[in-house]
């Protein structure tokens, strides 16, 4: 008999958060924010980080997190699959 210990590393996958960096001036979507941690710009140079805080790299102004970008389960499988 085979002990069943073949599970794979990382078998827990939690789902990204993902959310939406507003700029408060000209309200252009900079970039995503991912876990709270990992920024994303939008565009090369669209998000500036001086250090401290976000912003934008158009004017300058602050980031704020805005929607929540939610990736329900399945979303990559084409639901208009014909059989
Ligand atoms: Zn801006």
């Amino acid at each position: 008999m085979r002990p069943f210990s073949s599970e794979p590393s990382g078998a827990r996958r939690r789902p990204t958060v993902r959310l939406e960096l507003h700029c408060l001036m000209c309200g252009a979507v900079a970039g995503i924010l991912e876990d709270r941690r990992v920024v994303r710009p939008a565009l090369p140079g669209s998000v500036r980080y001086d250090g401290r805080r976000l912003s934008c790299g158009r004017c300058g102004s602050g980031l704020i997190p805005g929607d929540e970008v939610r990736e329900p389960d399945g979303w990559r499988e084409n639901p208009e699959s014909n059989r």
